[in-house]
């Protein structure tokens, strides 16, 4: 680990990644730590079944062909789903109350519902009202719970949590999903950059002048810098894991603060056959009138695997009750719409908690309502020294993988502007 570089960028996920990438075409030199065992961060997967992988993080490439990490993929022979987004779509979602298909009626009345939901809060966003989008929701139509379940999930926040500007970001499709793990592929595509792994930083000391002013403590020692990247997340940020000498300014605070952590969580279930047939093969929304609501993918990556859902205080609720709770909790619901019959072929299980992940401290950075315009704060530099980077910081993708890639090209072009003018 070099002790003195241009700039110090903590933390190997996909944006400390192409910030690294994008510095040496600069022709910068940098030092990256990253405190846990391995380079992706939230970008993670393990191997559920021999040679068939489950993402514990990030499983879809967001926007597909929009998508930096399709080109990336493809020029790494890395297959994609790129003939299974539809299946995702929302006309193609099966909703299930307590376990019964909705008719063709409430098919088309909870479409309308949704429709109408969305529309409200967009329209919201577009008078400029940055509120909860609860306000928008009529609470009492008989769909509201799946909606309010999607949307807890999705967002990882509650409805009264989430902010309508926030919200009416740009329209995402759930593009392609990464069938052999969009882990491994930000794994495969950032095996070239030197990284000092199991290297927590502790403080980052900003009051030095000279050449080299900035020092960061970490677990294996000092490094100096020009330039510091952050790119944890505000997680992390807000709990002081890392120790800022000075303090930051009330407004870089403030944007720890106010970009909370929302938490979804994701049970993978493999099971010893195909139990799903090729017509059940797709995505769920299943809700039933003892609250149990779950979002259910049975074999969208073509394994015998099921993937539940949860999000918001269910989900962190559901995780505090354990693994072997959340394991019954994600066969039942997979019961539910299979029948009990597959409870004997459930083999193996992988069930995330991401609320207490120490790397992450959550799955992403939401902004409450009122404060969508933290996420510019977020990623405004301190004393044109201090960067921030990371999927928080960009308005334009937050909580996504790619967001967090071109998050980390930007801080990096901010940097090489400010130590050598740019390319
Ligand atoms: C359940 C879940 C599902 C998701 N699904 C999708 C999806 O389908 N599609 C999509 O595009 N996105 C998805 N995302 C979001 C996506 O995974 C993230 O937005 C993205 O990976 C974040 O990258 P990052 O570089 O900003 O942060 P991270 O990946 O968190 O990288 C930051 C790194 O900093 C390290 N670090 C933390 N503290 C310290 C310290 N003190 N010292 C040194 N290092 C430290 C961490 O270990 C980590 O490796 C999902 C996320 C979750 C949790």
């Amino acid at each position: 680990m070099a002790s003195e570089t241009d700039v110090i960028i903590i933390g190997a996920g996909a944006s400390g990644l192409s910030a690294a990438k994008e510095l040496t075409r600069h022709g910068l030199t940098y030092t990256m730590v990253e405190g846990s065992h391995r380079i992706g961060g939230r970008a993670y997967s393990e191997e559920i079944a021999p040679g068939e992988w489950f993402d514990l993080g990030c499983a879809y490439l967001v926007d597909g062909l929009a998508n930096p990490f399709t080109p990336i993929a493809d020029k790494l022979s890395i297959t994609l789903g790129k003939d299974k987004s539809d299946l995702l779509e929302d006309k193609n979602i099966s909703f299930q109350h307590n376990g019964v298909p909705l008719s063709e009626e409430q098919r088309a009345a909870r479409v309308q519902f949704y429709g109408d939901s969305y529309k409200a809060m967009i329209d919201a966003a577009k008078r400029g009202q940055d509120v909860a989008i609860s306000d928008m929701i009529d609470l009492d139509n008989e769909f509201a719970p799946p909606l309010l379940s999607d949307i807890a999930i999705t967002w990882g926040m509650d409805i009264d949590q989430v902010s309508t500007a926030d919200m009416a970001g740009p329209a995402a499709s759930f593009g392609f999903p990464a069938l052999n793990g969009y882990g491994n592929l930000v794994a495969a595509w950032g095996a070239d950059v030197t990284v000092s792994l199991n290297t927590r930083v502790e403080r980052i000391d900003w009051s030095g002048s000279g050449s080299h002013g900035m020092s960061v403590e970490t677990s294996k020692g000092m490094i100096k810098g020009r330039t510091v990247l952050s790119t944890v997340s505000t997680g992390i940020l807000a709990s002081g894991d890392i120790a800022f000498t000075p303090v930051l300014p009330d407004w870089k605070m403030d944007a720890f603060h106010n970009l909370p952590m929302g938490t979804e969580n994701k049970m993978g279930v493999y099971f010893d056959k195909d139990v799903f047939g090729t017509d059940g093969r797709g995505r769920y929304s299943i809700w039933n009138d003892d609250d149990q609501t779950a979002k259910v993918e049975a074999s969208v990556m073509g394994l015998n695997v099921a993937v539940v859902f949860t999000g918001g205080r269910h989900g962190v609720w559901l995780e505090k009750q354990g693994q072997q709770a959340g394991h019954d909790f994600a066969v039942d619901r997979i019961a539910e719409i299979f029948g009990n019959g597959i409870r004997k072929h459930a083999k193996r299980s992988i069930i995330t908690a991401w609320n207490t992940e120490p790397w992450t401290r959550g799955s992403w950075g939401c902004a409450m309502p009122g404060q969508t315009h933290q996420r510019a704060n977020l990623e405004r530099p301190v004393d044109a020294r201090l960067f921030f980077a990371g999927e928080a910081t960009f308005a334009d993708a937050p909580g996504t993988c790619h967001g967090a890639y071109h998050s980390g090209i930007r801080a990096a072009q901010q940097i090489a502007t400010q130590l050598n003018g740019g390319l």
